[in-house]
C-alpha cells in the first residue's frame, strides 16, 4: 500500500441522478484539472442514482482509472453524506468539493487552491451571479442572515459547494459522525483561518435540482439546530416575556376596573383574546416541534446507524498506480 505518493488535490463530487449532465461534466472537469499541473484525484460519490449516474462513472473510471475513484452508495443517503463518503477516502492533502451539474465552473477551483496557498484552511466560494430561480435566492438570501445571528458561523454564500478544505478539517468532517449535517458549516467549526473567494456559477447544465422546497426547508432546520442552541433559549426567552407581559397586563386591567372604568370602550377596541389566544397555541405548537427537531437529532445519534453504505469502490490499487503500463503523465 506505501507505494504512489498522495495527490496534492483531492476533488470530491456528488452525484445523484445526474445522467444527463455527467459527459459535459467529465469534458470539462479533467482538461480544468490538467491545466492545474498538479497531481489530483478526482473522487464521484454515486448517492444511489436511479439512472444510468453509476454507469457513466464506471466508464469514466475505466477511462481515467489513473486519476478516478469512484464510491458507489447502496441508496440515496442526500448530497452531505455522500460528501462524507468521498471524505473518508479521499488522500489529497488539499480537497475541493464541486456540484456535478457544472453550476460550480471547474475552471475556477485554482482560484481556491490559490487561497490555500496564502495559508488559509477553509476557503468558500461566494457565487459572483448566481443562476438560480429568484425565490431561491430570496430564500437564501434570508437563510443566511439568520443562520449567521443563530450560529457563529460565518459564510457570504451557504449554498455555494466550490469549496477548498485542508486534509485536516477533512479528517475532522468525516470524524464528526453526525447523521444529518451541512458540510460547510461543520468544516467551518473546525477551520483556523477560513477565507471566501469570488466564484462564477452557471446555470444547471442539464437535469432537474434534486432540491424541492421541503428539502431546502429540512436542510435549513438542520442548518440552524445542527449548530446551535439558541432557537430553544429564544424559546425561553419569549416565553418569560410573555409572562411578564401578562403579568404587567393584569395589573393595568385591575387598575383600570378600580379607578378609570368609563375607558371600557378603548379596551374592548384593543384587546382580543381568542385572537391572543390563538397566536400564543402557534407559538406553543412551534416550540414543541423546535424541541421535537432537537430530540429527534438525538434520536438519531442514539441509534447509532452506520450513516450510509458503500455499494462499491472503483479505485486502482496503489501497486499499479506507481508503475502501470500505459500510466498518463499523472
Ligand atoms: N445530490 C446528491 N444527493 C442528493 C441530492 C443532490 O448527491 O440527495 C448532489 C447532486 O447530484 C449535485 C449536488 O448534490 O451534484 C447539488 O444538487 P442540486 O444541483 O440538485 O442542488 P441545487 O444546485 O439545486 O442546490
Ligand atoms: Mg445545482
Amino acid at each position: 500500500m506505501a507505494s504512489a505518493a498522495p495527490p496534492r488535490l483531492s476533488v470530491v463530487i456528488p452525484v445523484y441522478n445526474e445522467e444527463a449532465g455527467l459527459p459535459a461534466l467529465f469534458a470539462r472537469l479533467y482538461p480544468a484539472l490538467d491545466a492545474l499541473s498538479e497531481s489530483y484525484e478526482v473522487i464521484f460519490v454515486d448517492d444511489g442514482s436511479r439512472d444510468a449516474s453509476a454507469a457513466l462513472l464506471r466508464e469514466q473510471f475505466q477511462r481515467r482509472p489513473d486519476v478516478t475513484r469512484v464510491v458507489l452508495f447502496n441508496a440515496n443517503y442526500g448530497q452531505h453524506m455522500a460528501i462524507i463518503g468521498g471524505f473518508e477516502r479521499c488522500r489529497g492533502d488539499r480537497v475541493v468539493t464541486l456540484d456535478a451539474d457544472l453550476q460550480n465552473p471547474p475552471e475556477e477551483i485554482g482560484k481556491l487552491l490559490a487561497a490555500m496557498d496564502a495559508g488559509h484552511d477553509y476557503v468558500g466560494g461566494v457565487r459572483r451571479q448566481r443562476e438560480d430561480s429568484w425565490w431561491r435566492r430570496a430564500a437564501s438570501r434570508a437563510m443566511n442572515a439568520l443562520r449567521e445571528r443563530l450560529t457563529r458561523i460565518v459564510m457570504t454564500d451557504q449554498g455555494c459547494m466550490l469549496r477548498a478544505y485542508s486534509r485536516e478539517i477533512v479528517a475532522a468532517c468525516a470524524a464528526s459522525h453526525e447523521v444529518s449535517t451541512f458540510i460547510p458549516a461543520l468544516a467551518y467549526t473546525f477551520a483556523a483561518r477560513p477565507t471566501e473567494v469570488e466564484v462564477a456559477h452557471e446555470e444547471r447544465a442539464a437535469g432537474v435540482s434534486k432540491y424541492s422546497l421541503y428539502k431546502l426547508i429540512r436542510l435549513n432546520f438542520d442548518l440552524v439546530t445542527g449548530f446551535s442552541l439558541v432557537p430553544l433559549q429564544l424559546f425561553s426567552m419569549f416565553g418569560m416575556l410573555v409572562s411578564a407581559l401578562s403579568l404587567a397586563t393584569y395589573v393595568a386591567i385591575i387598575v383600570y376596573r378600580l379607578f378609570f372604568a368609563e375607558w371600557r370602550g378603548a379596551l374592548h377596541v384593543l384587546w382580543d383574546r381568542d385572537i391572543l389566544t390563538f397566536f400564543l397555541i402557534g407559538m406553543v405548537l412551534f416550540g414543541l416541534g423546535l424541541i421535537g427537531e432537537y430530540v429527534g437529532r438525538i434520536y438519531q445519534q442514539v441509534w447509532q446507524r452506520p450513516r450510509f453504505m458503500v455499494r462499491t469502490v472503483l479505485e486502482r490499487d496503489d501497486g499499479d498506480a506507481a508503475g502501470g503500463a500505459g500510466a498518463p503523465p499523472r
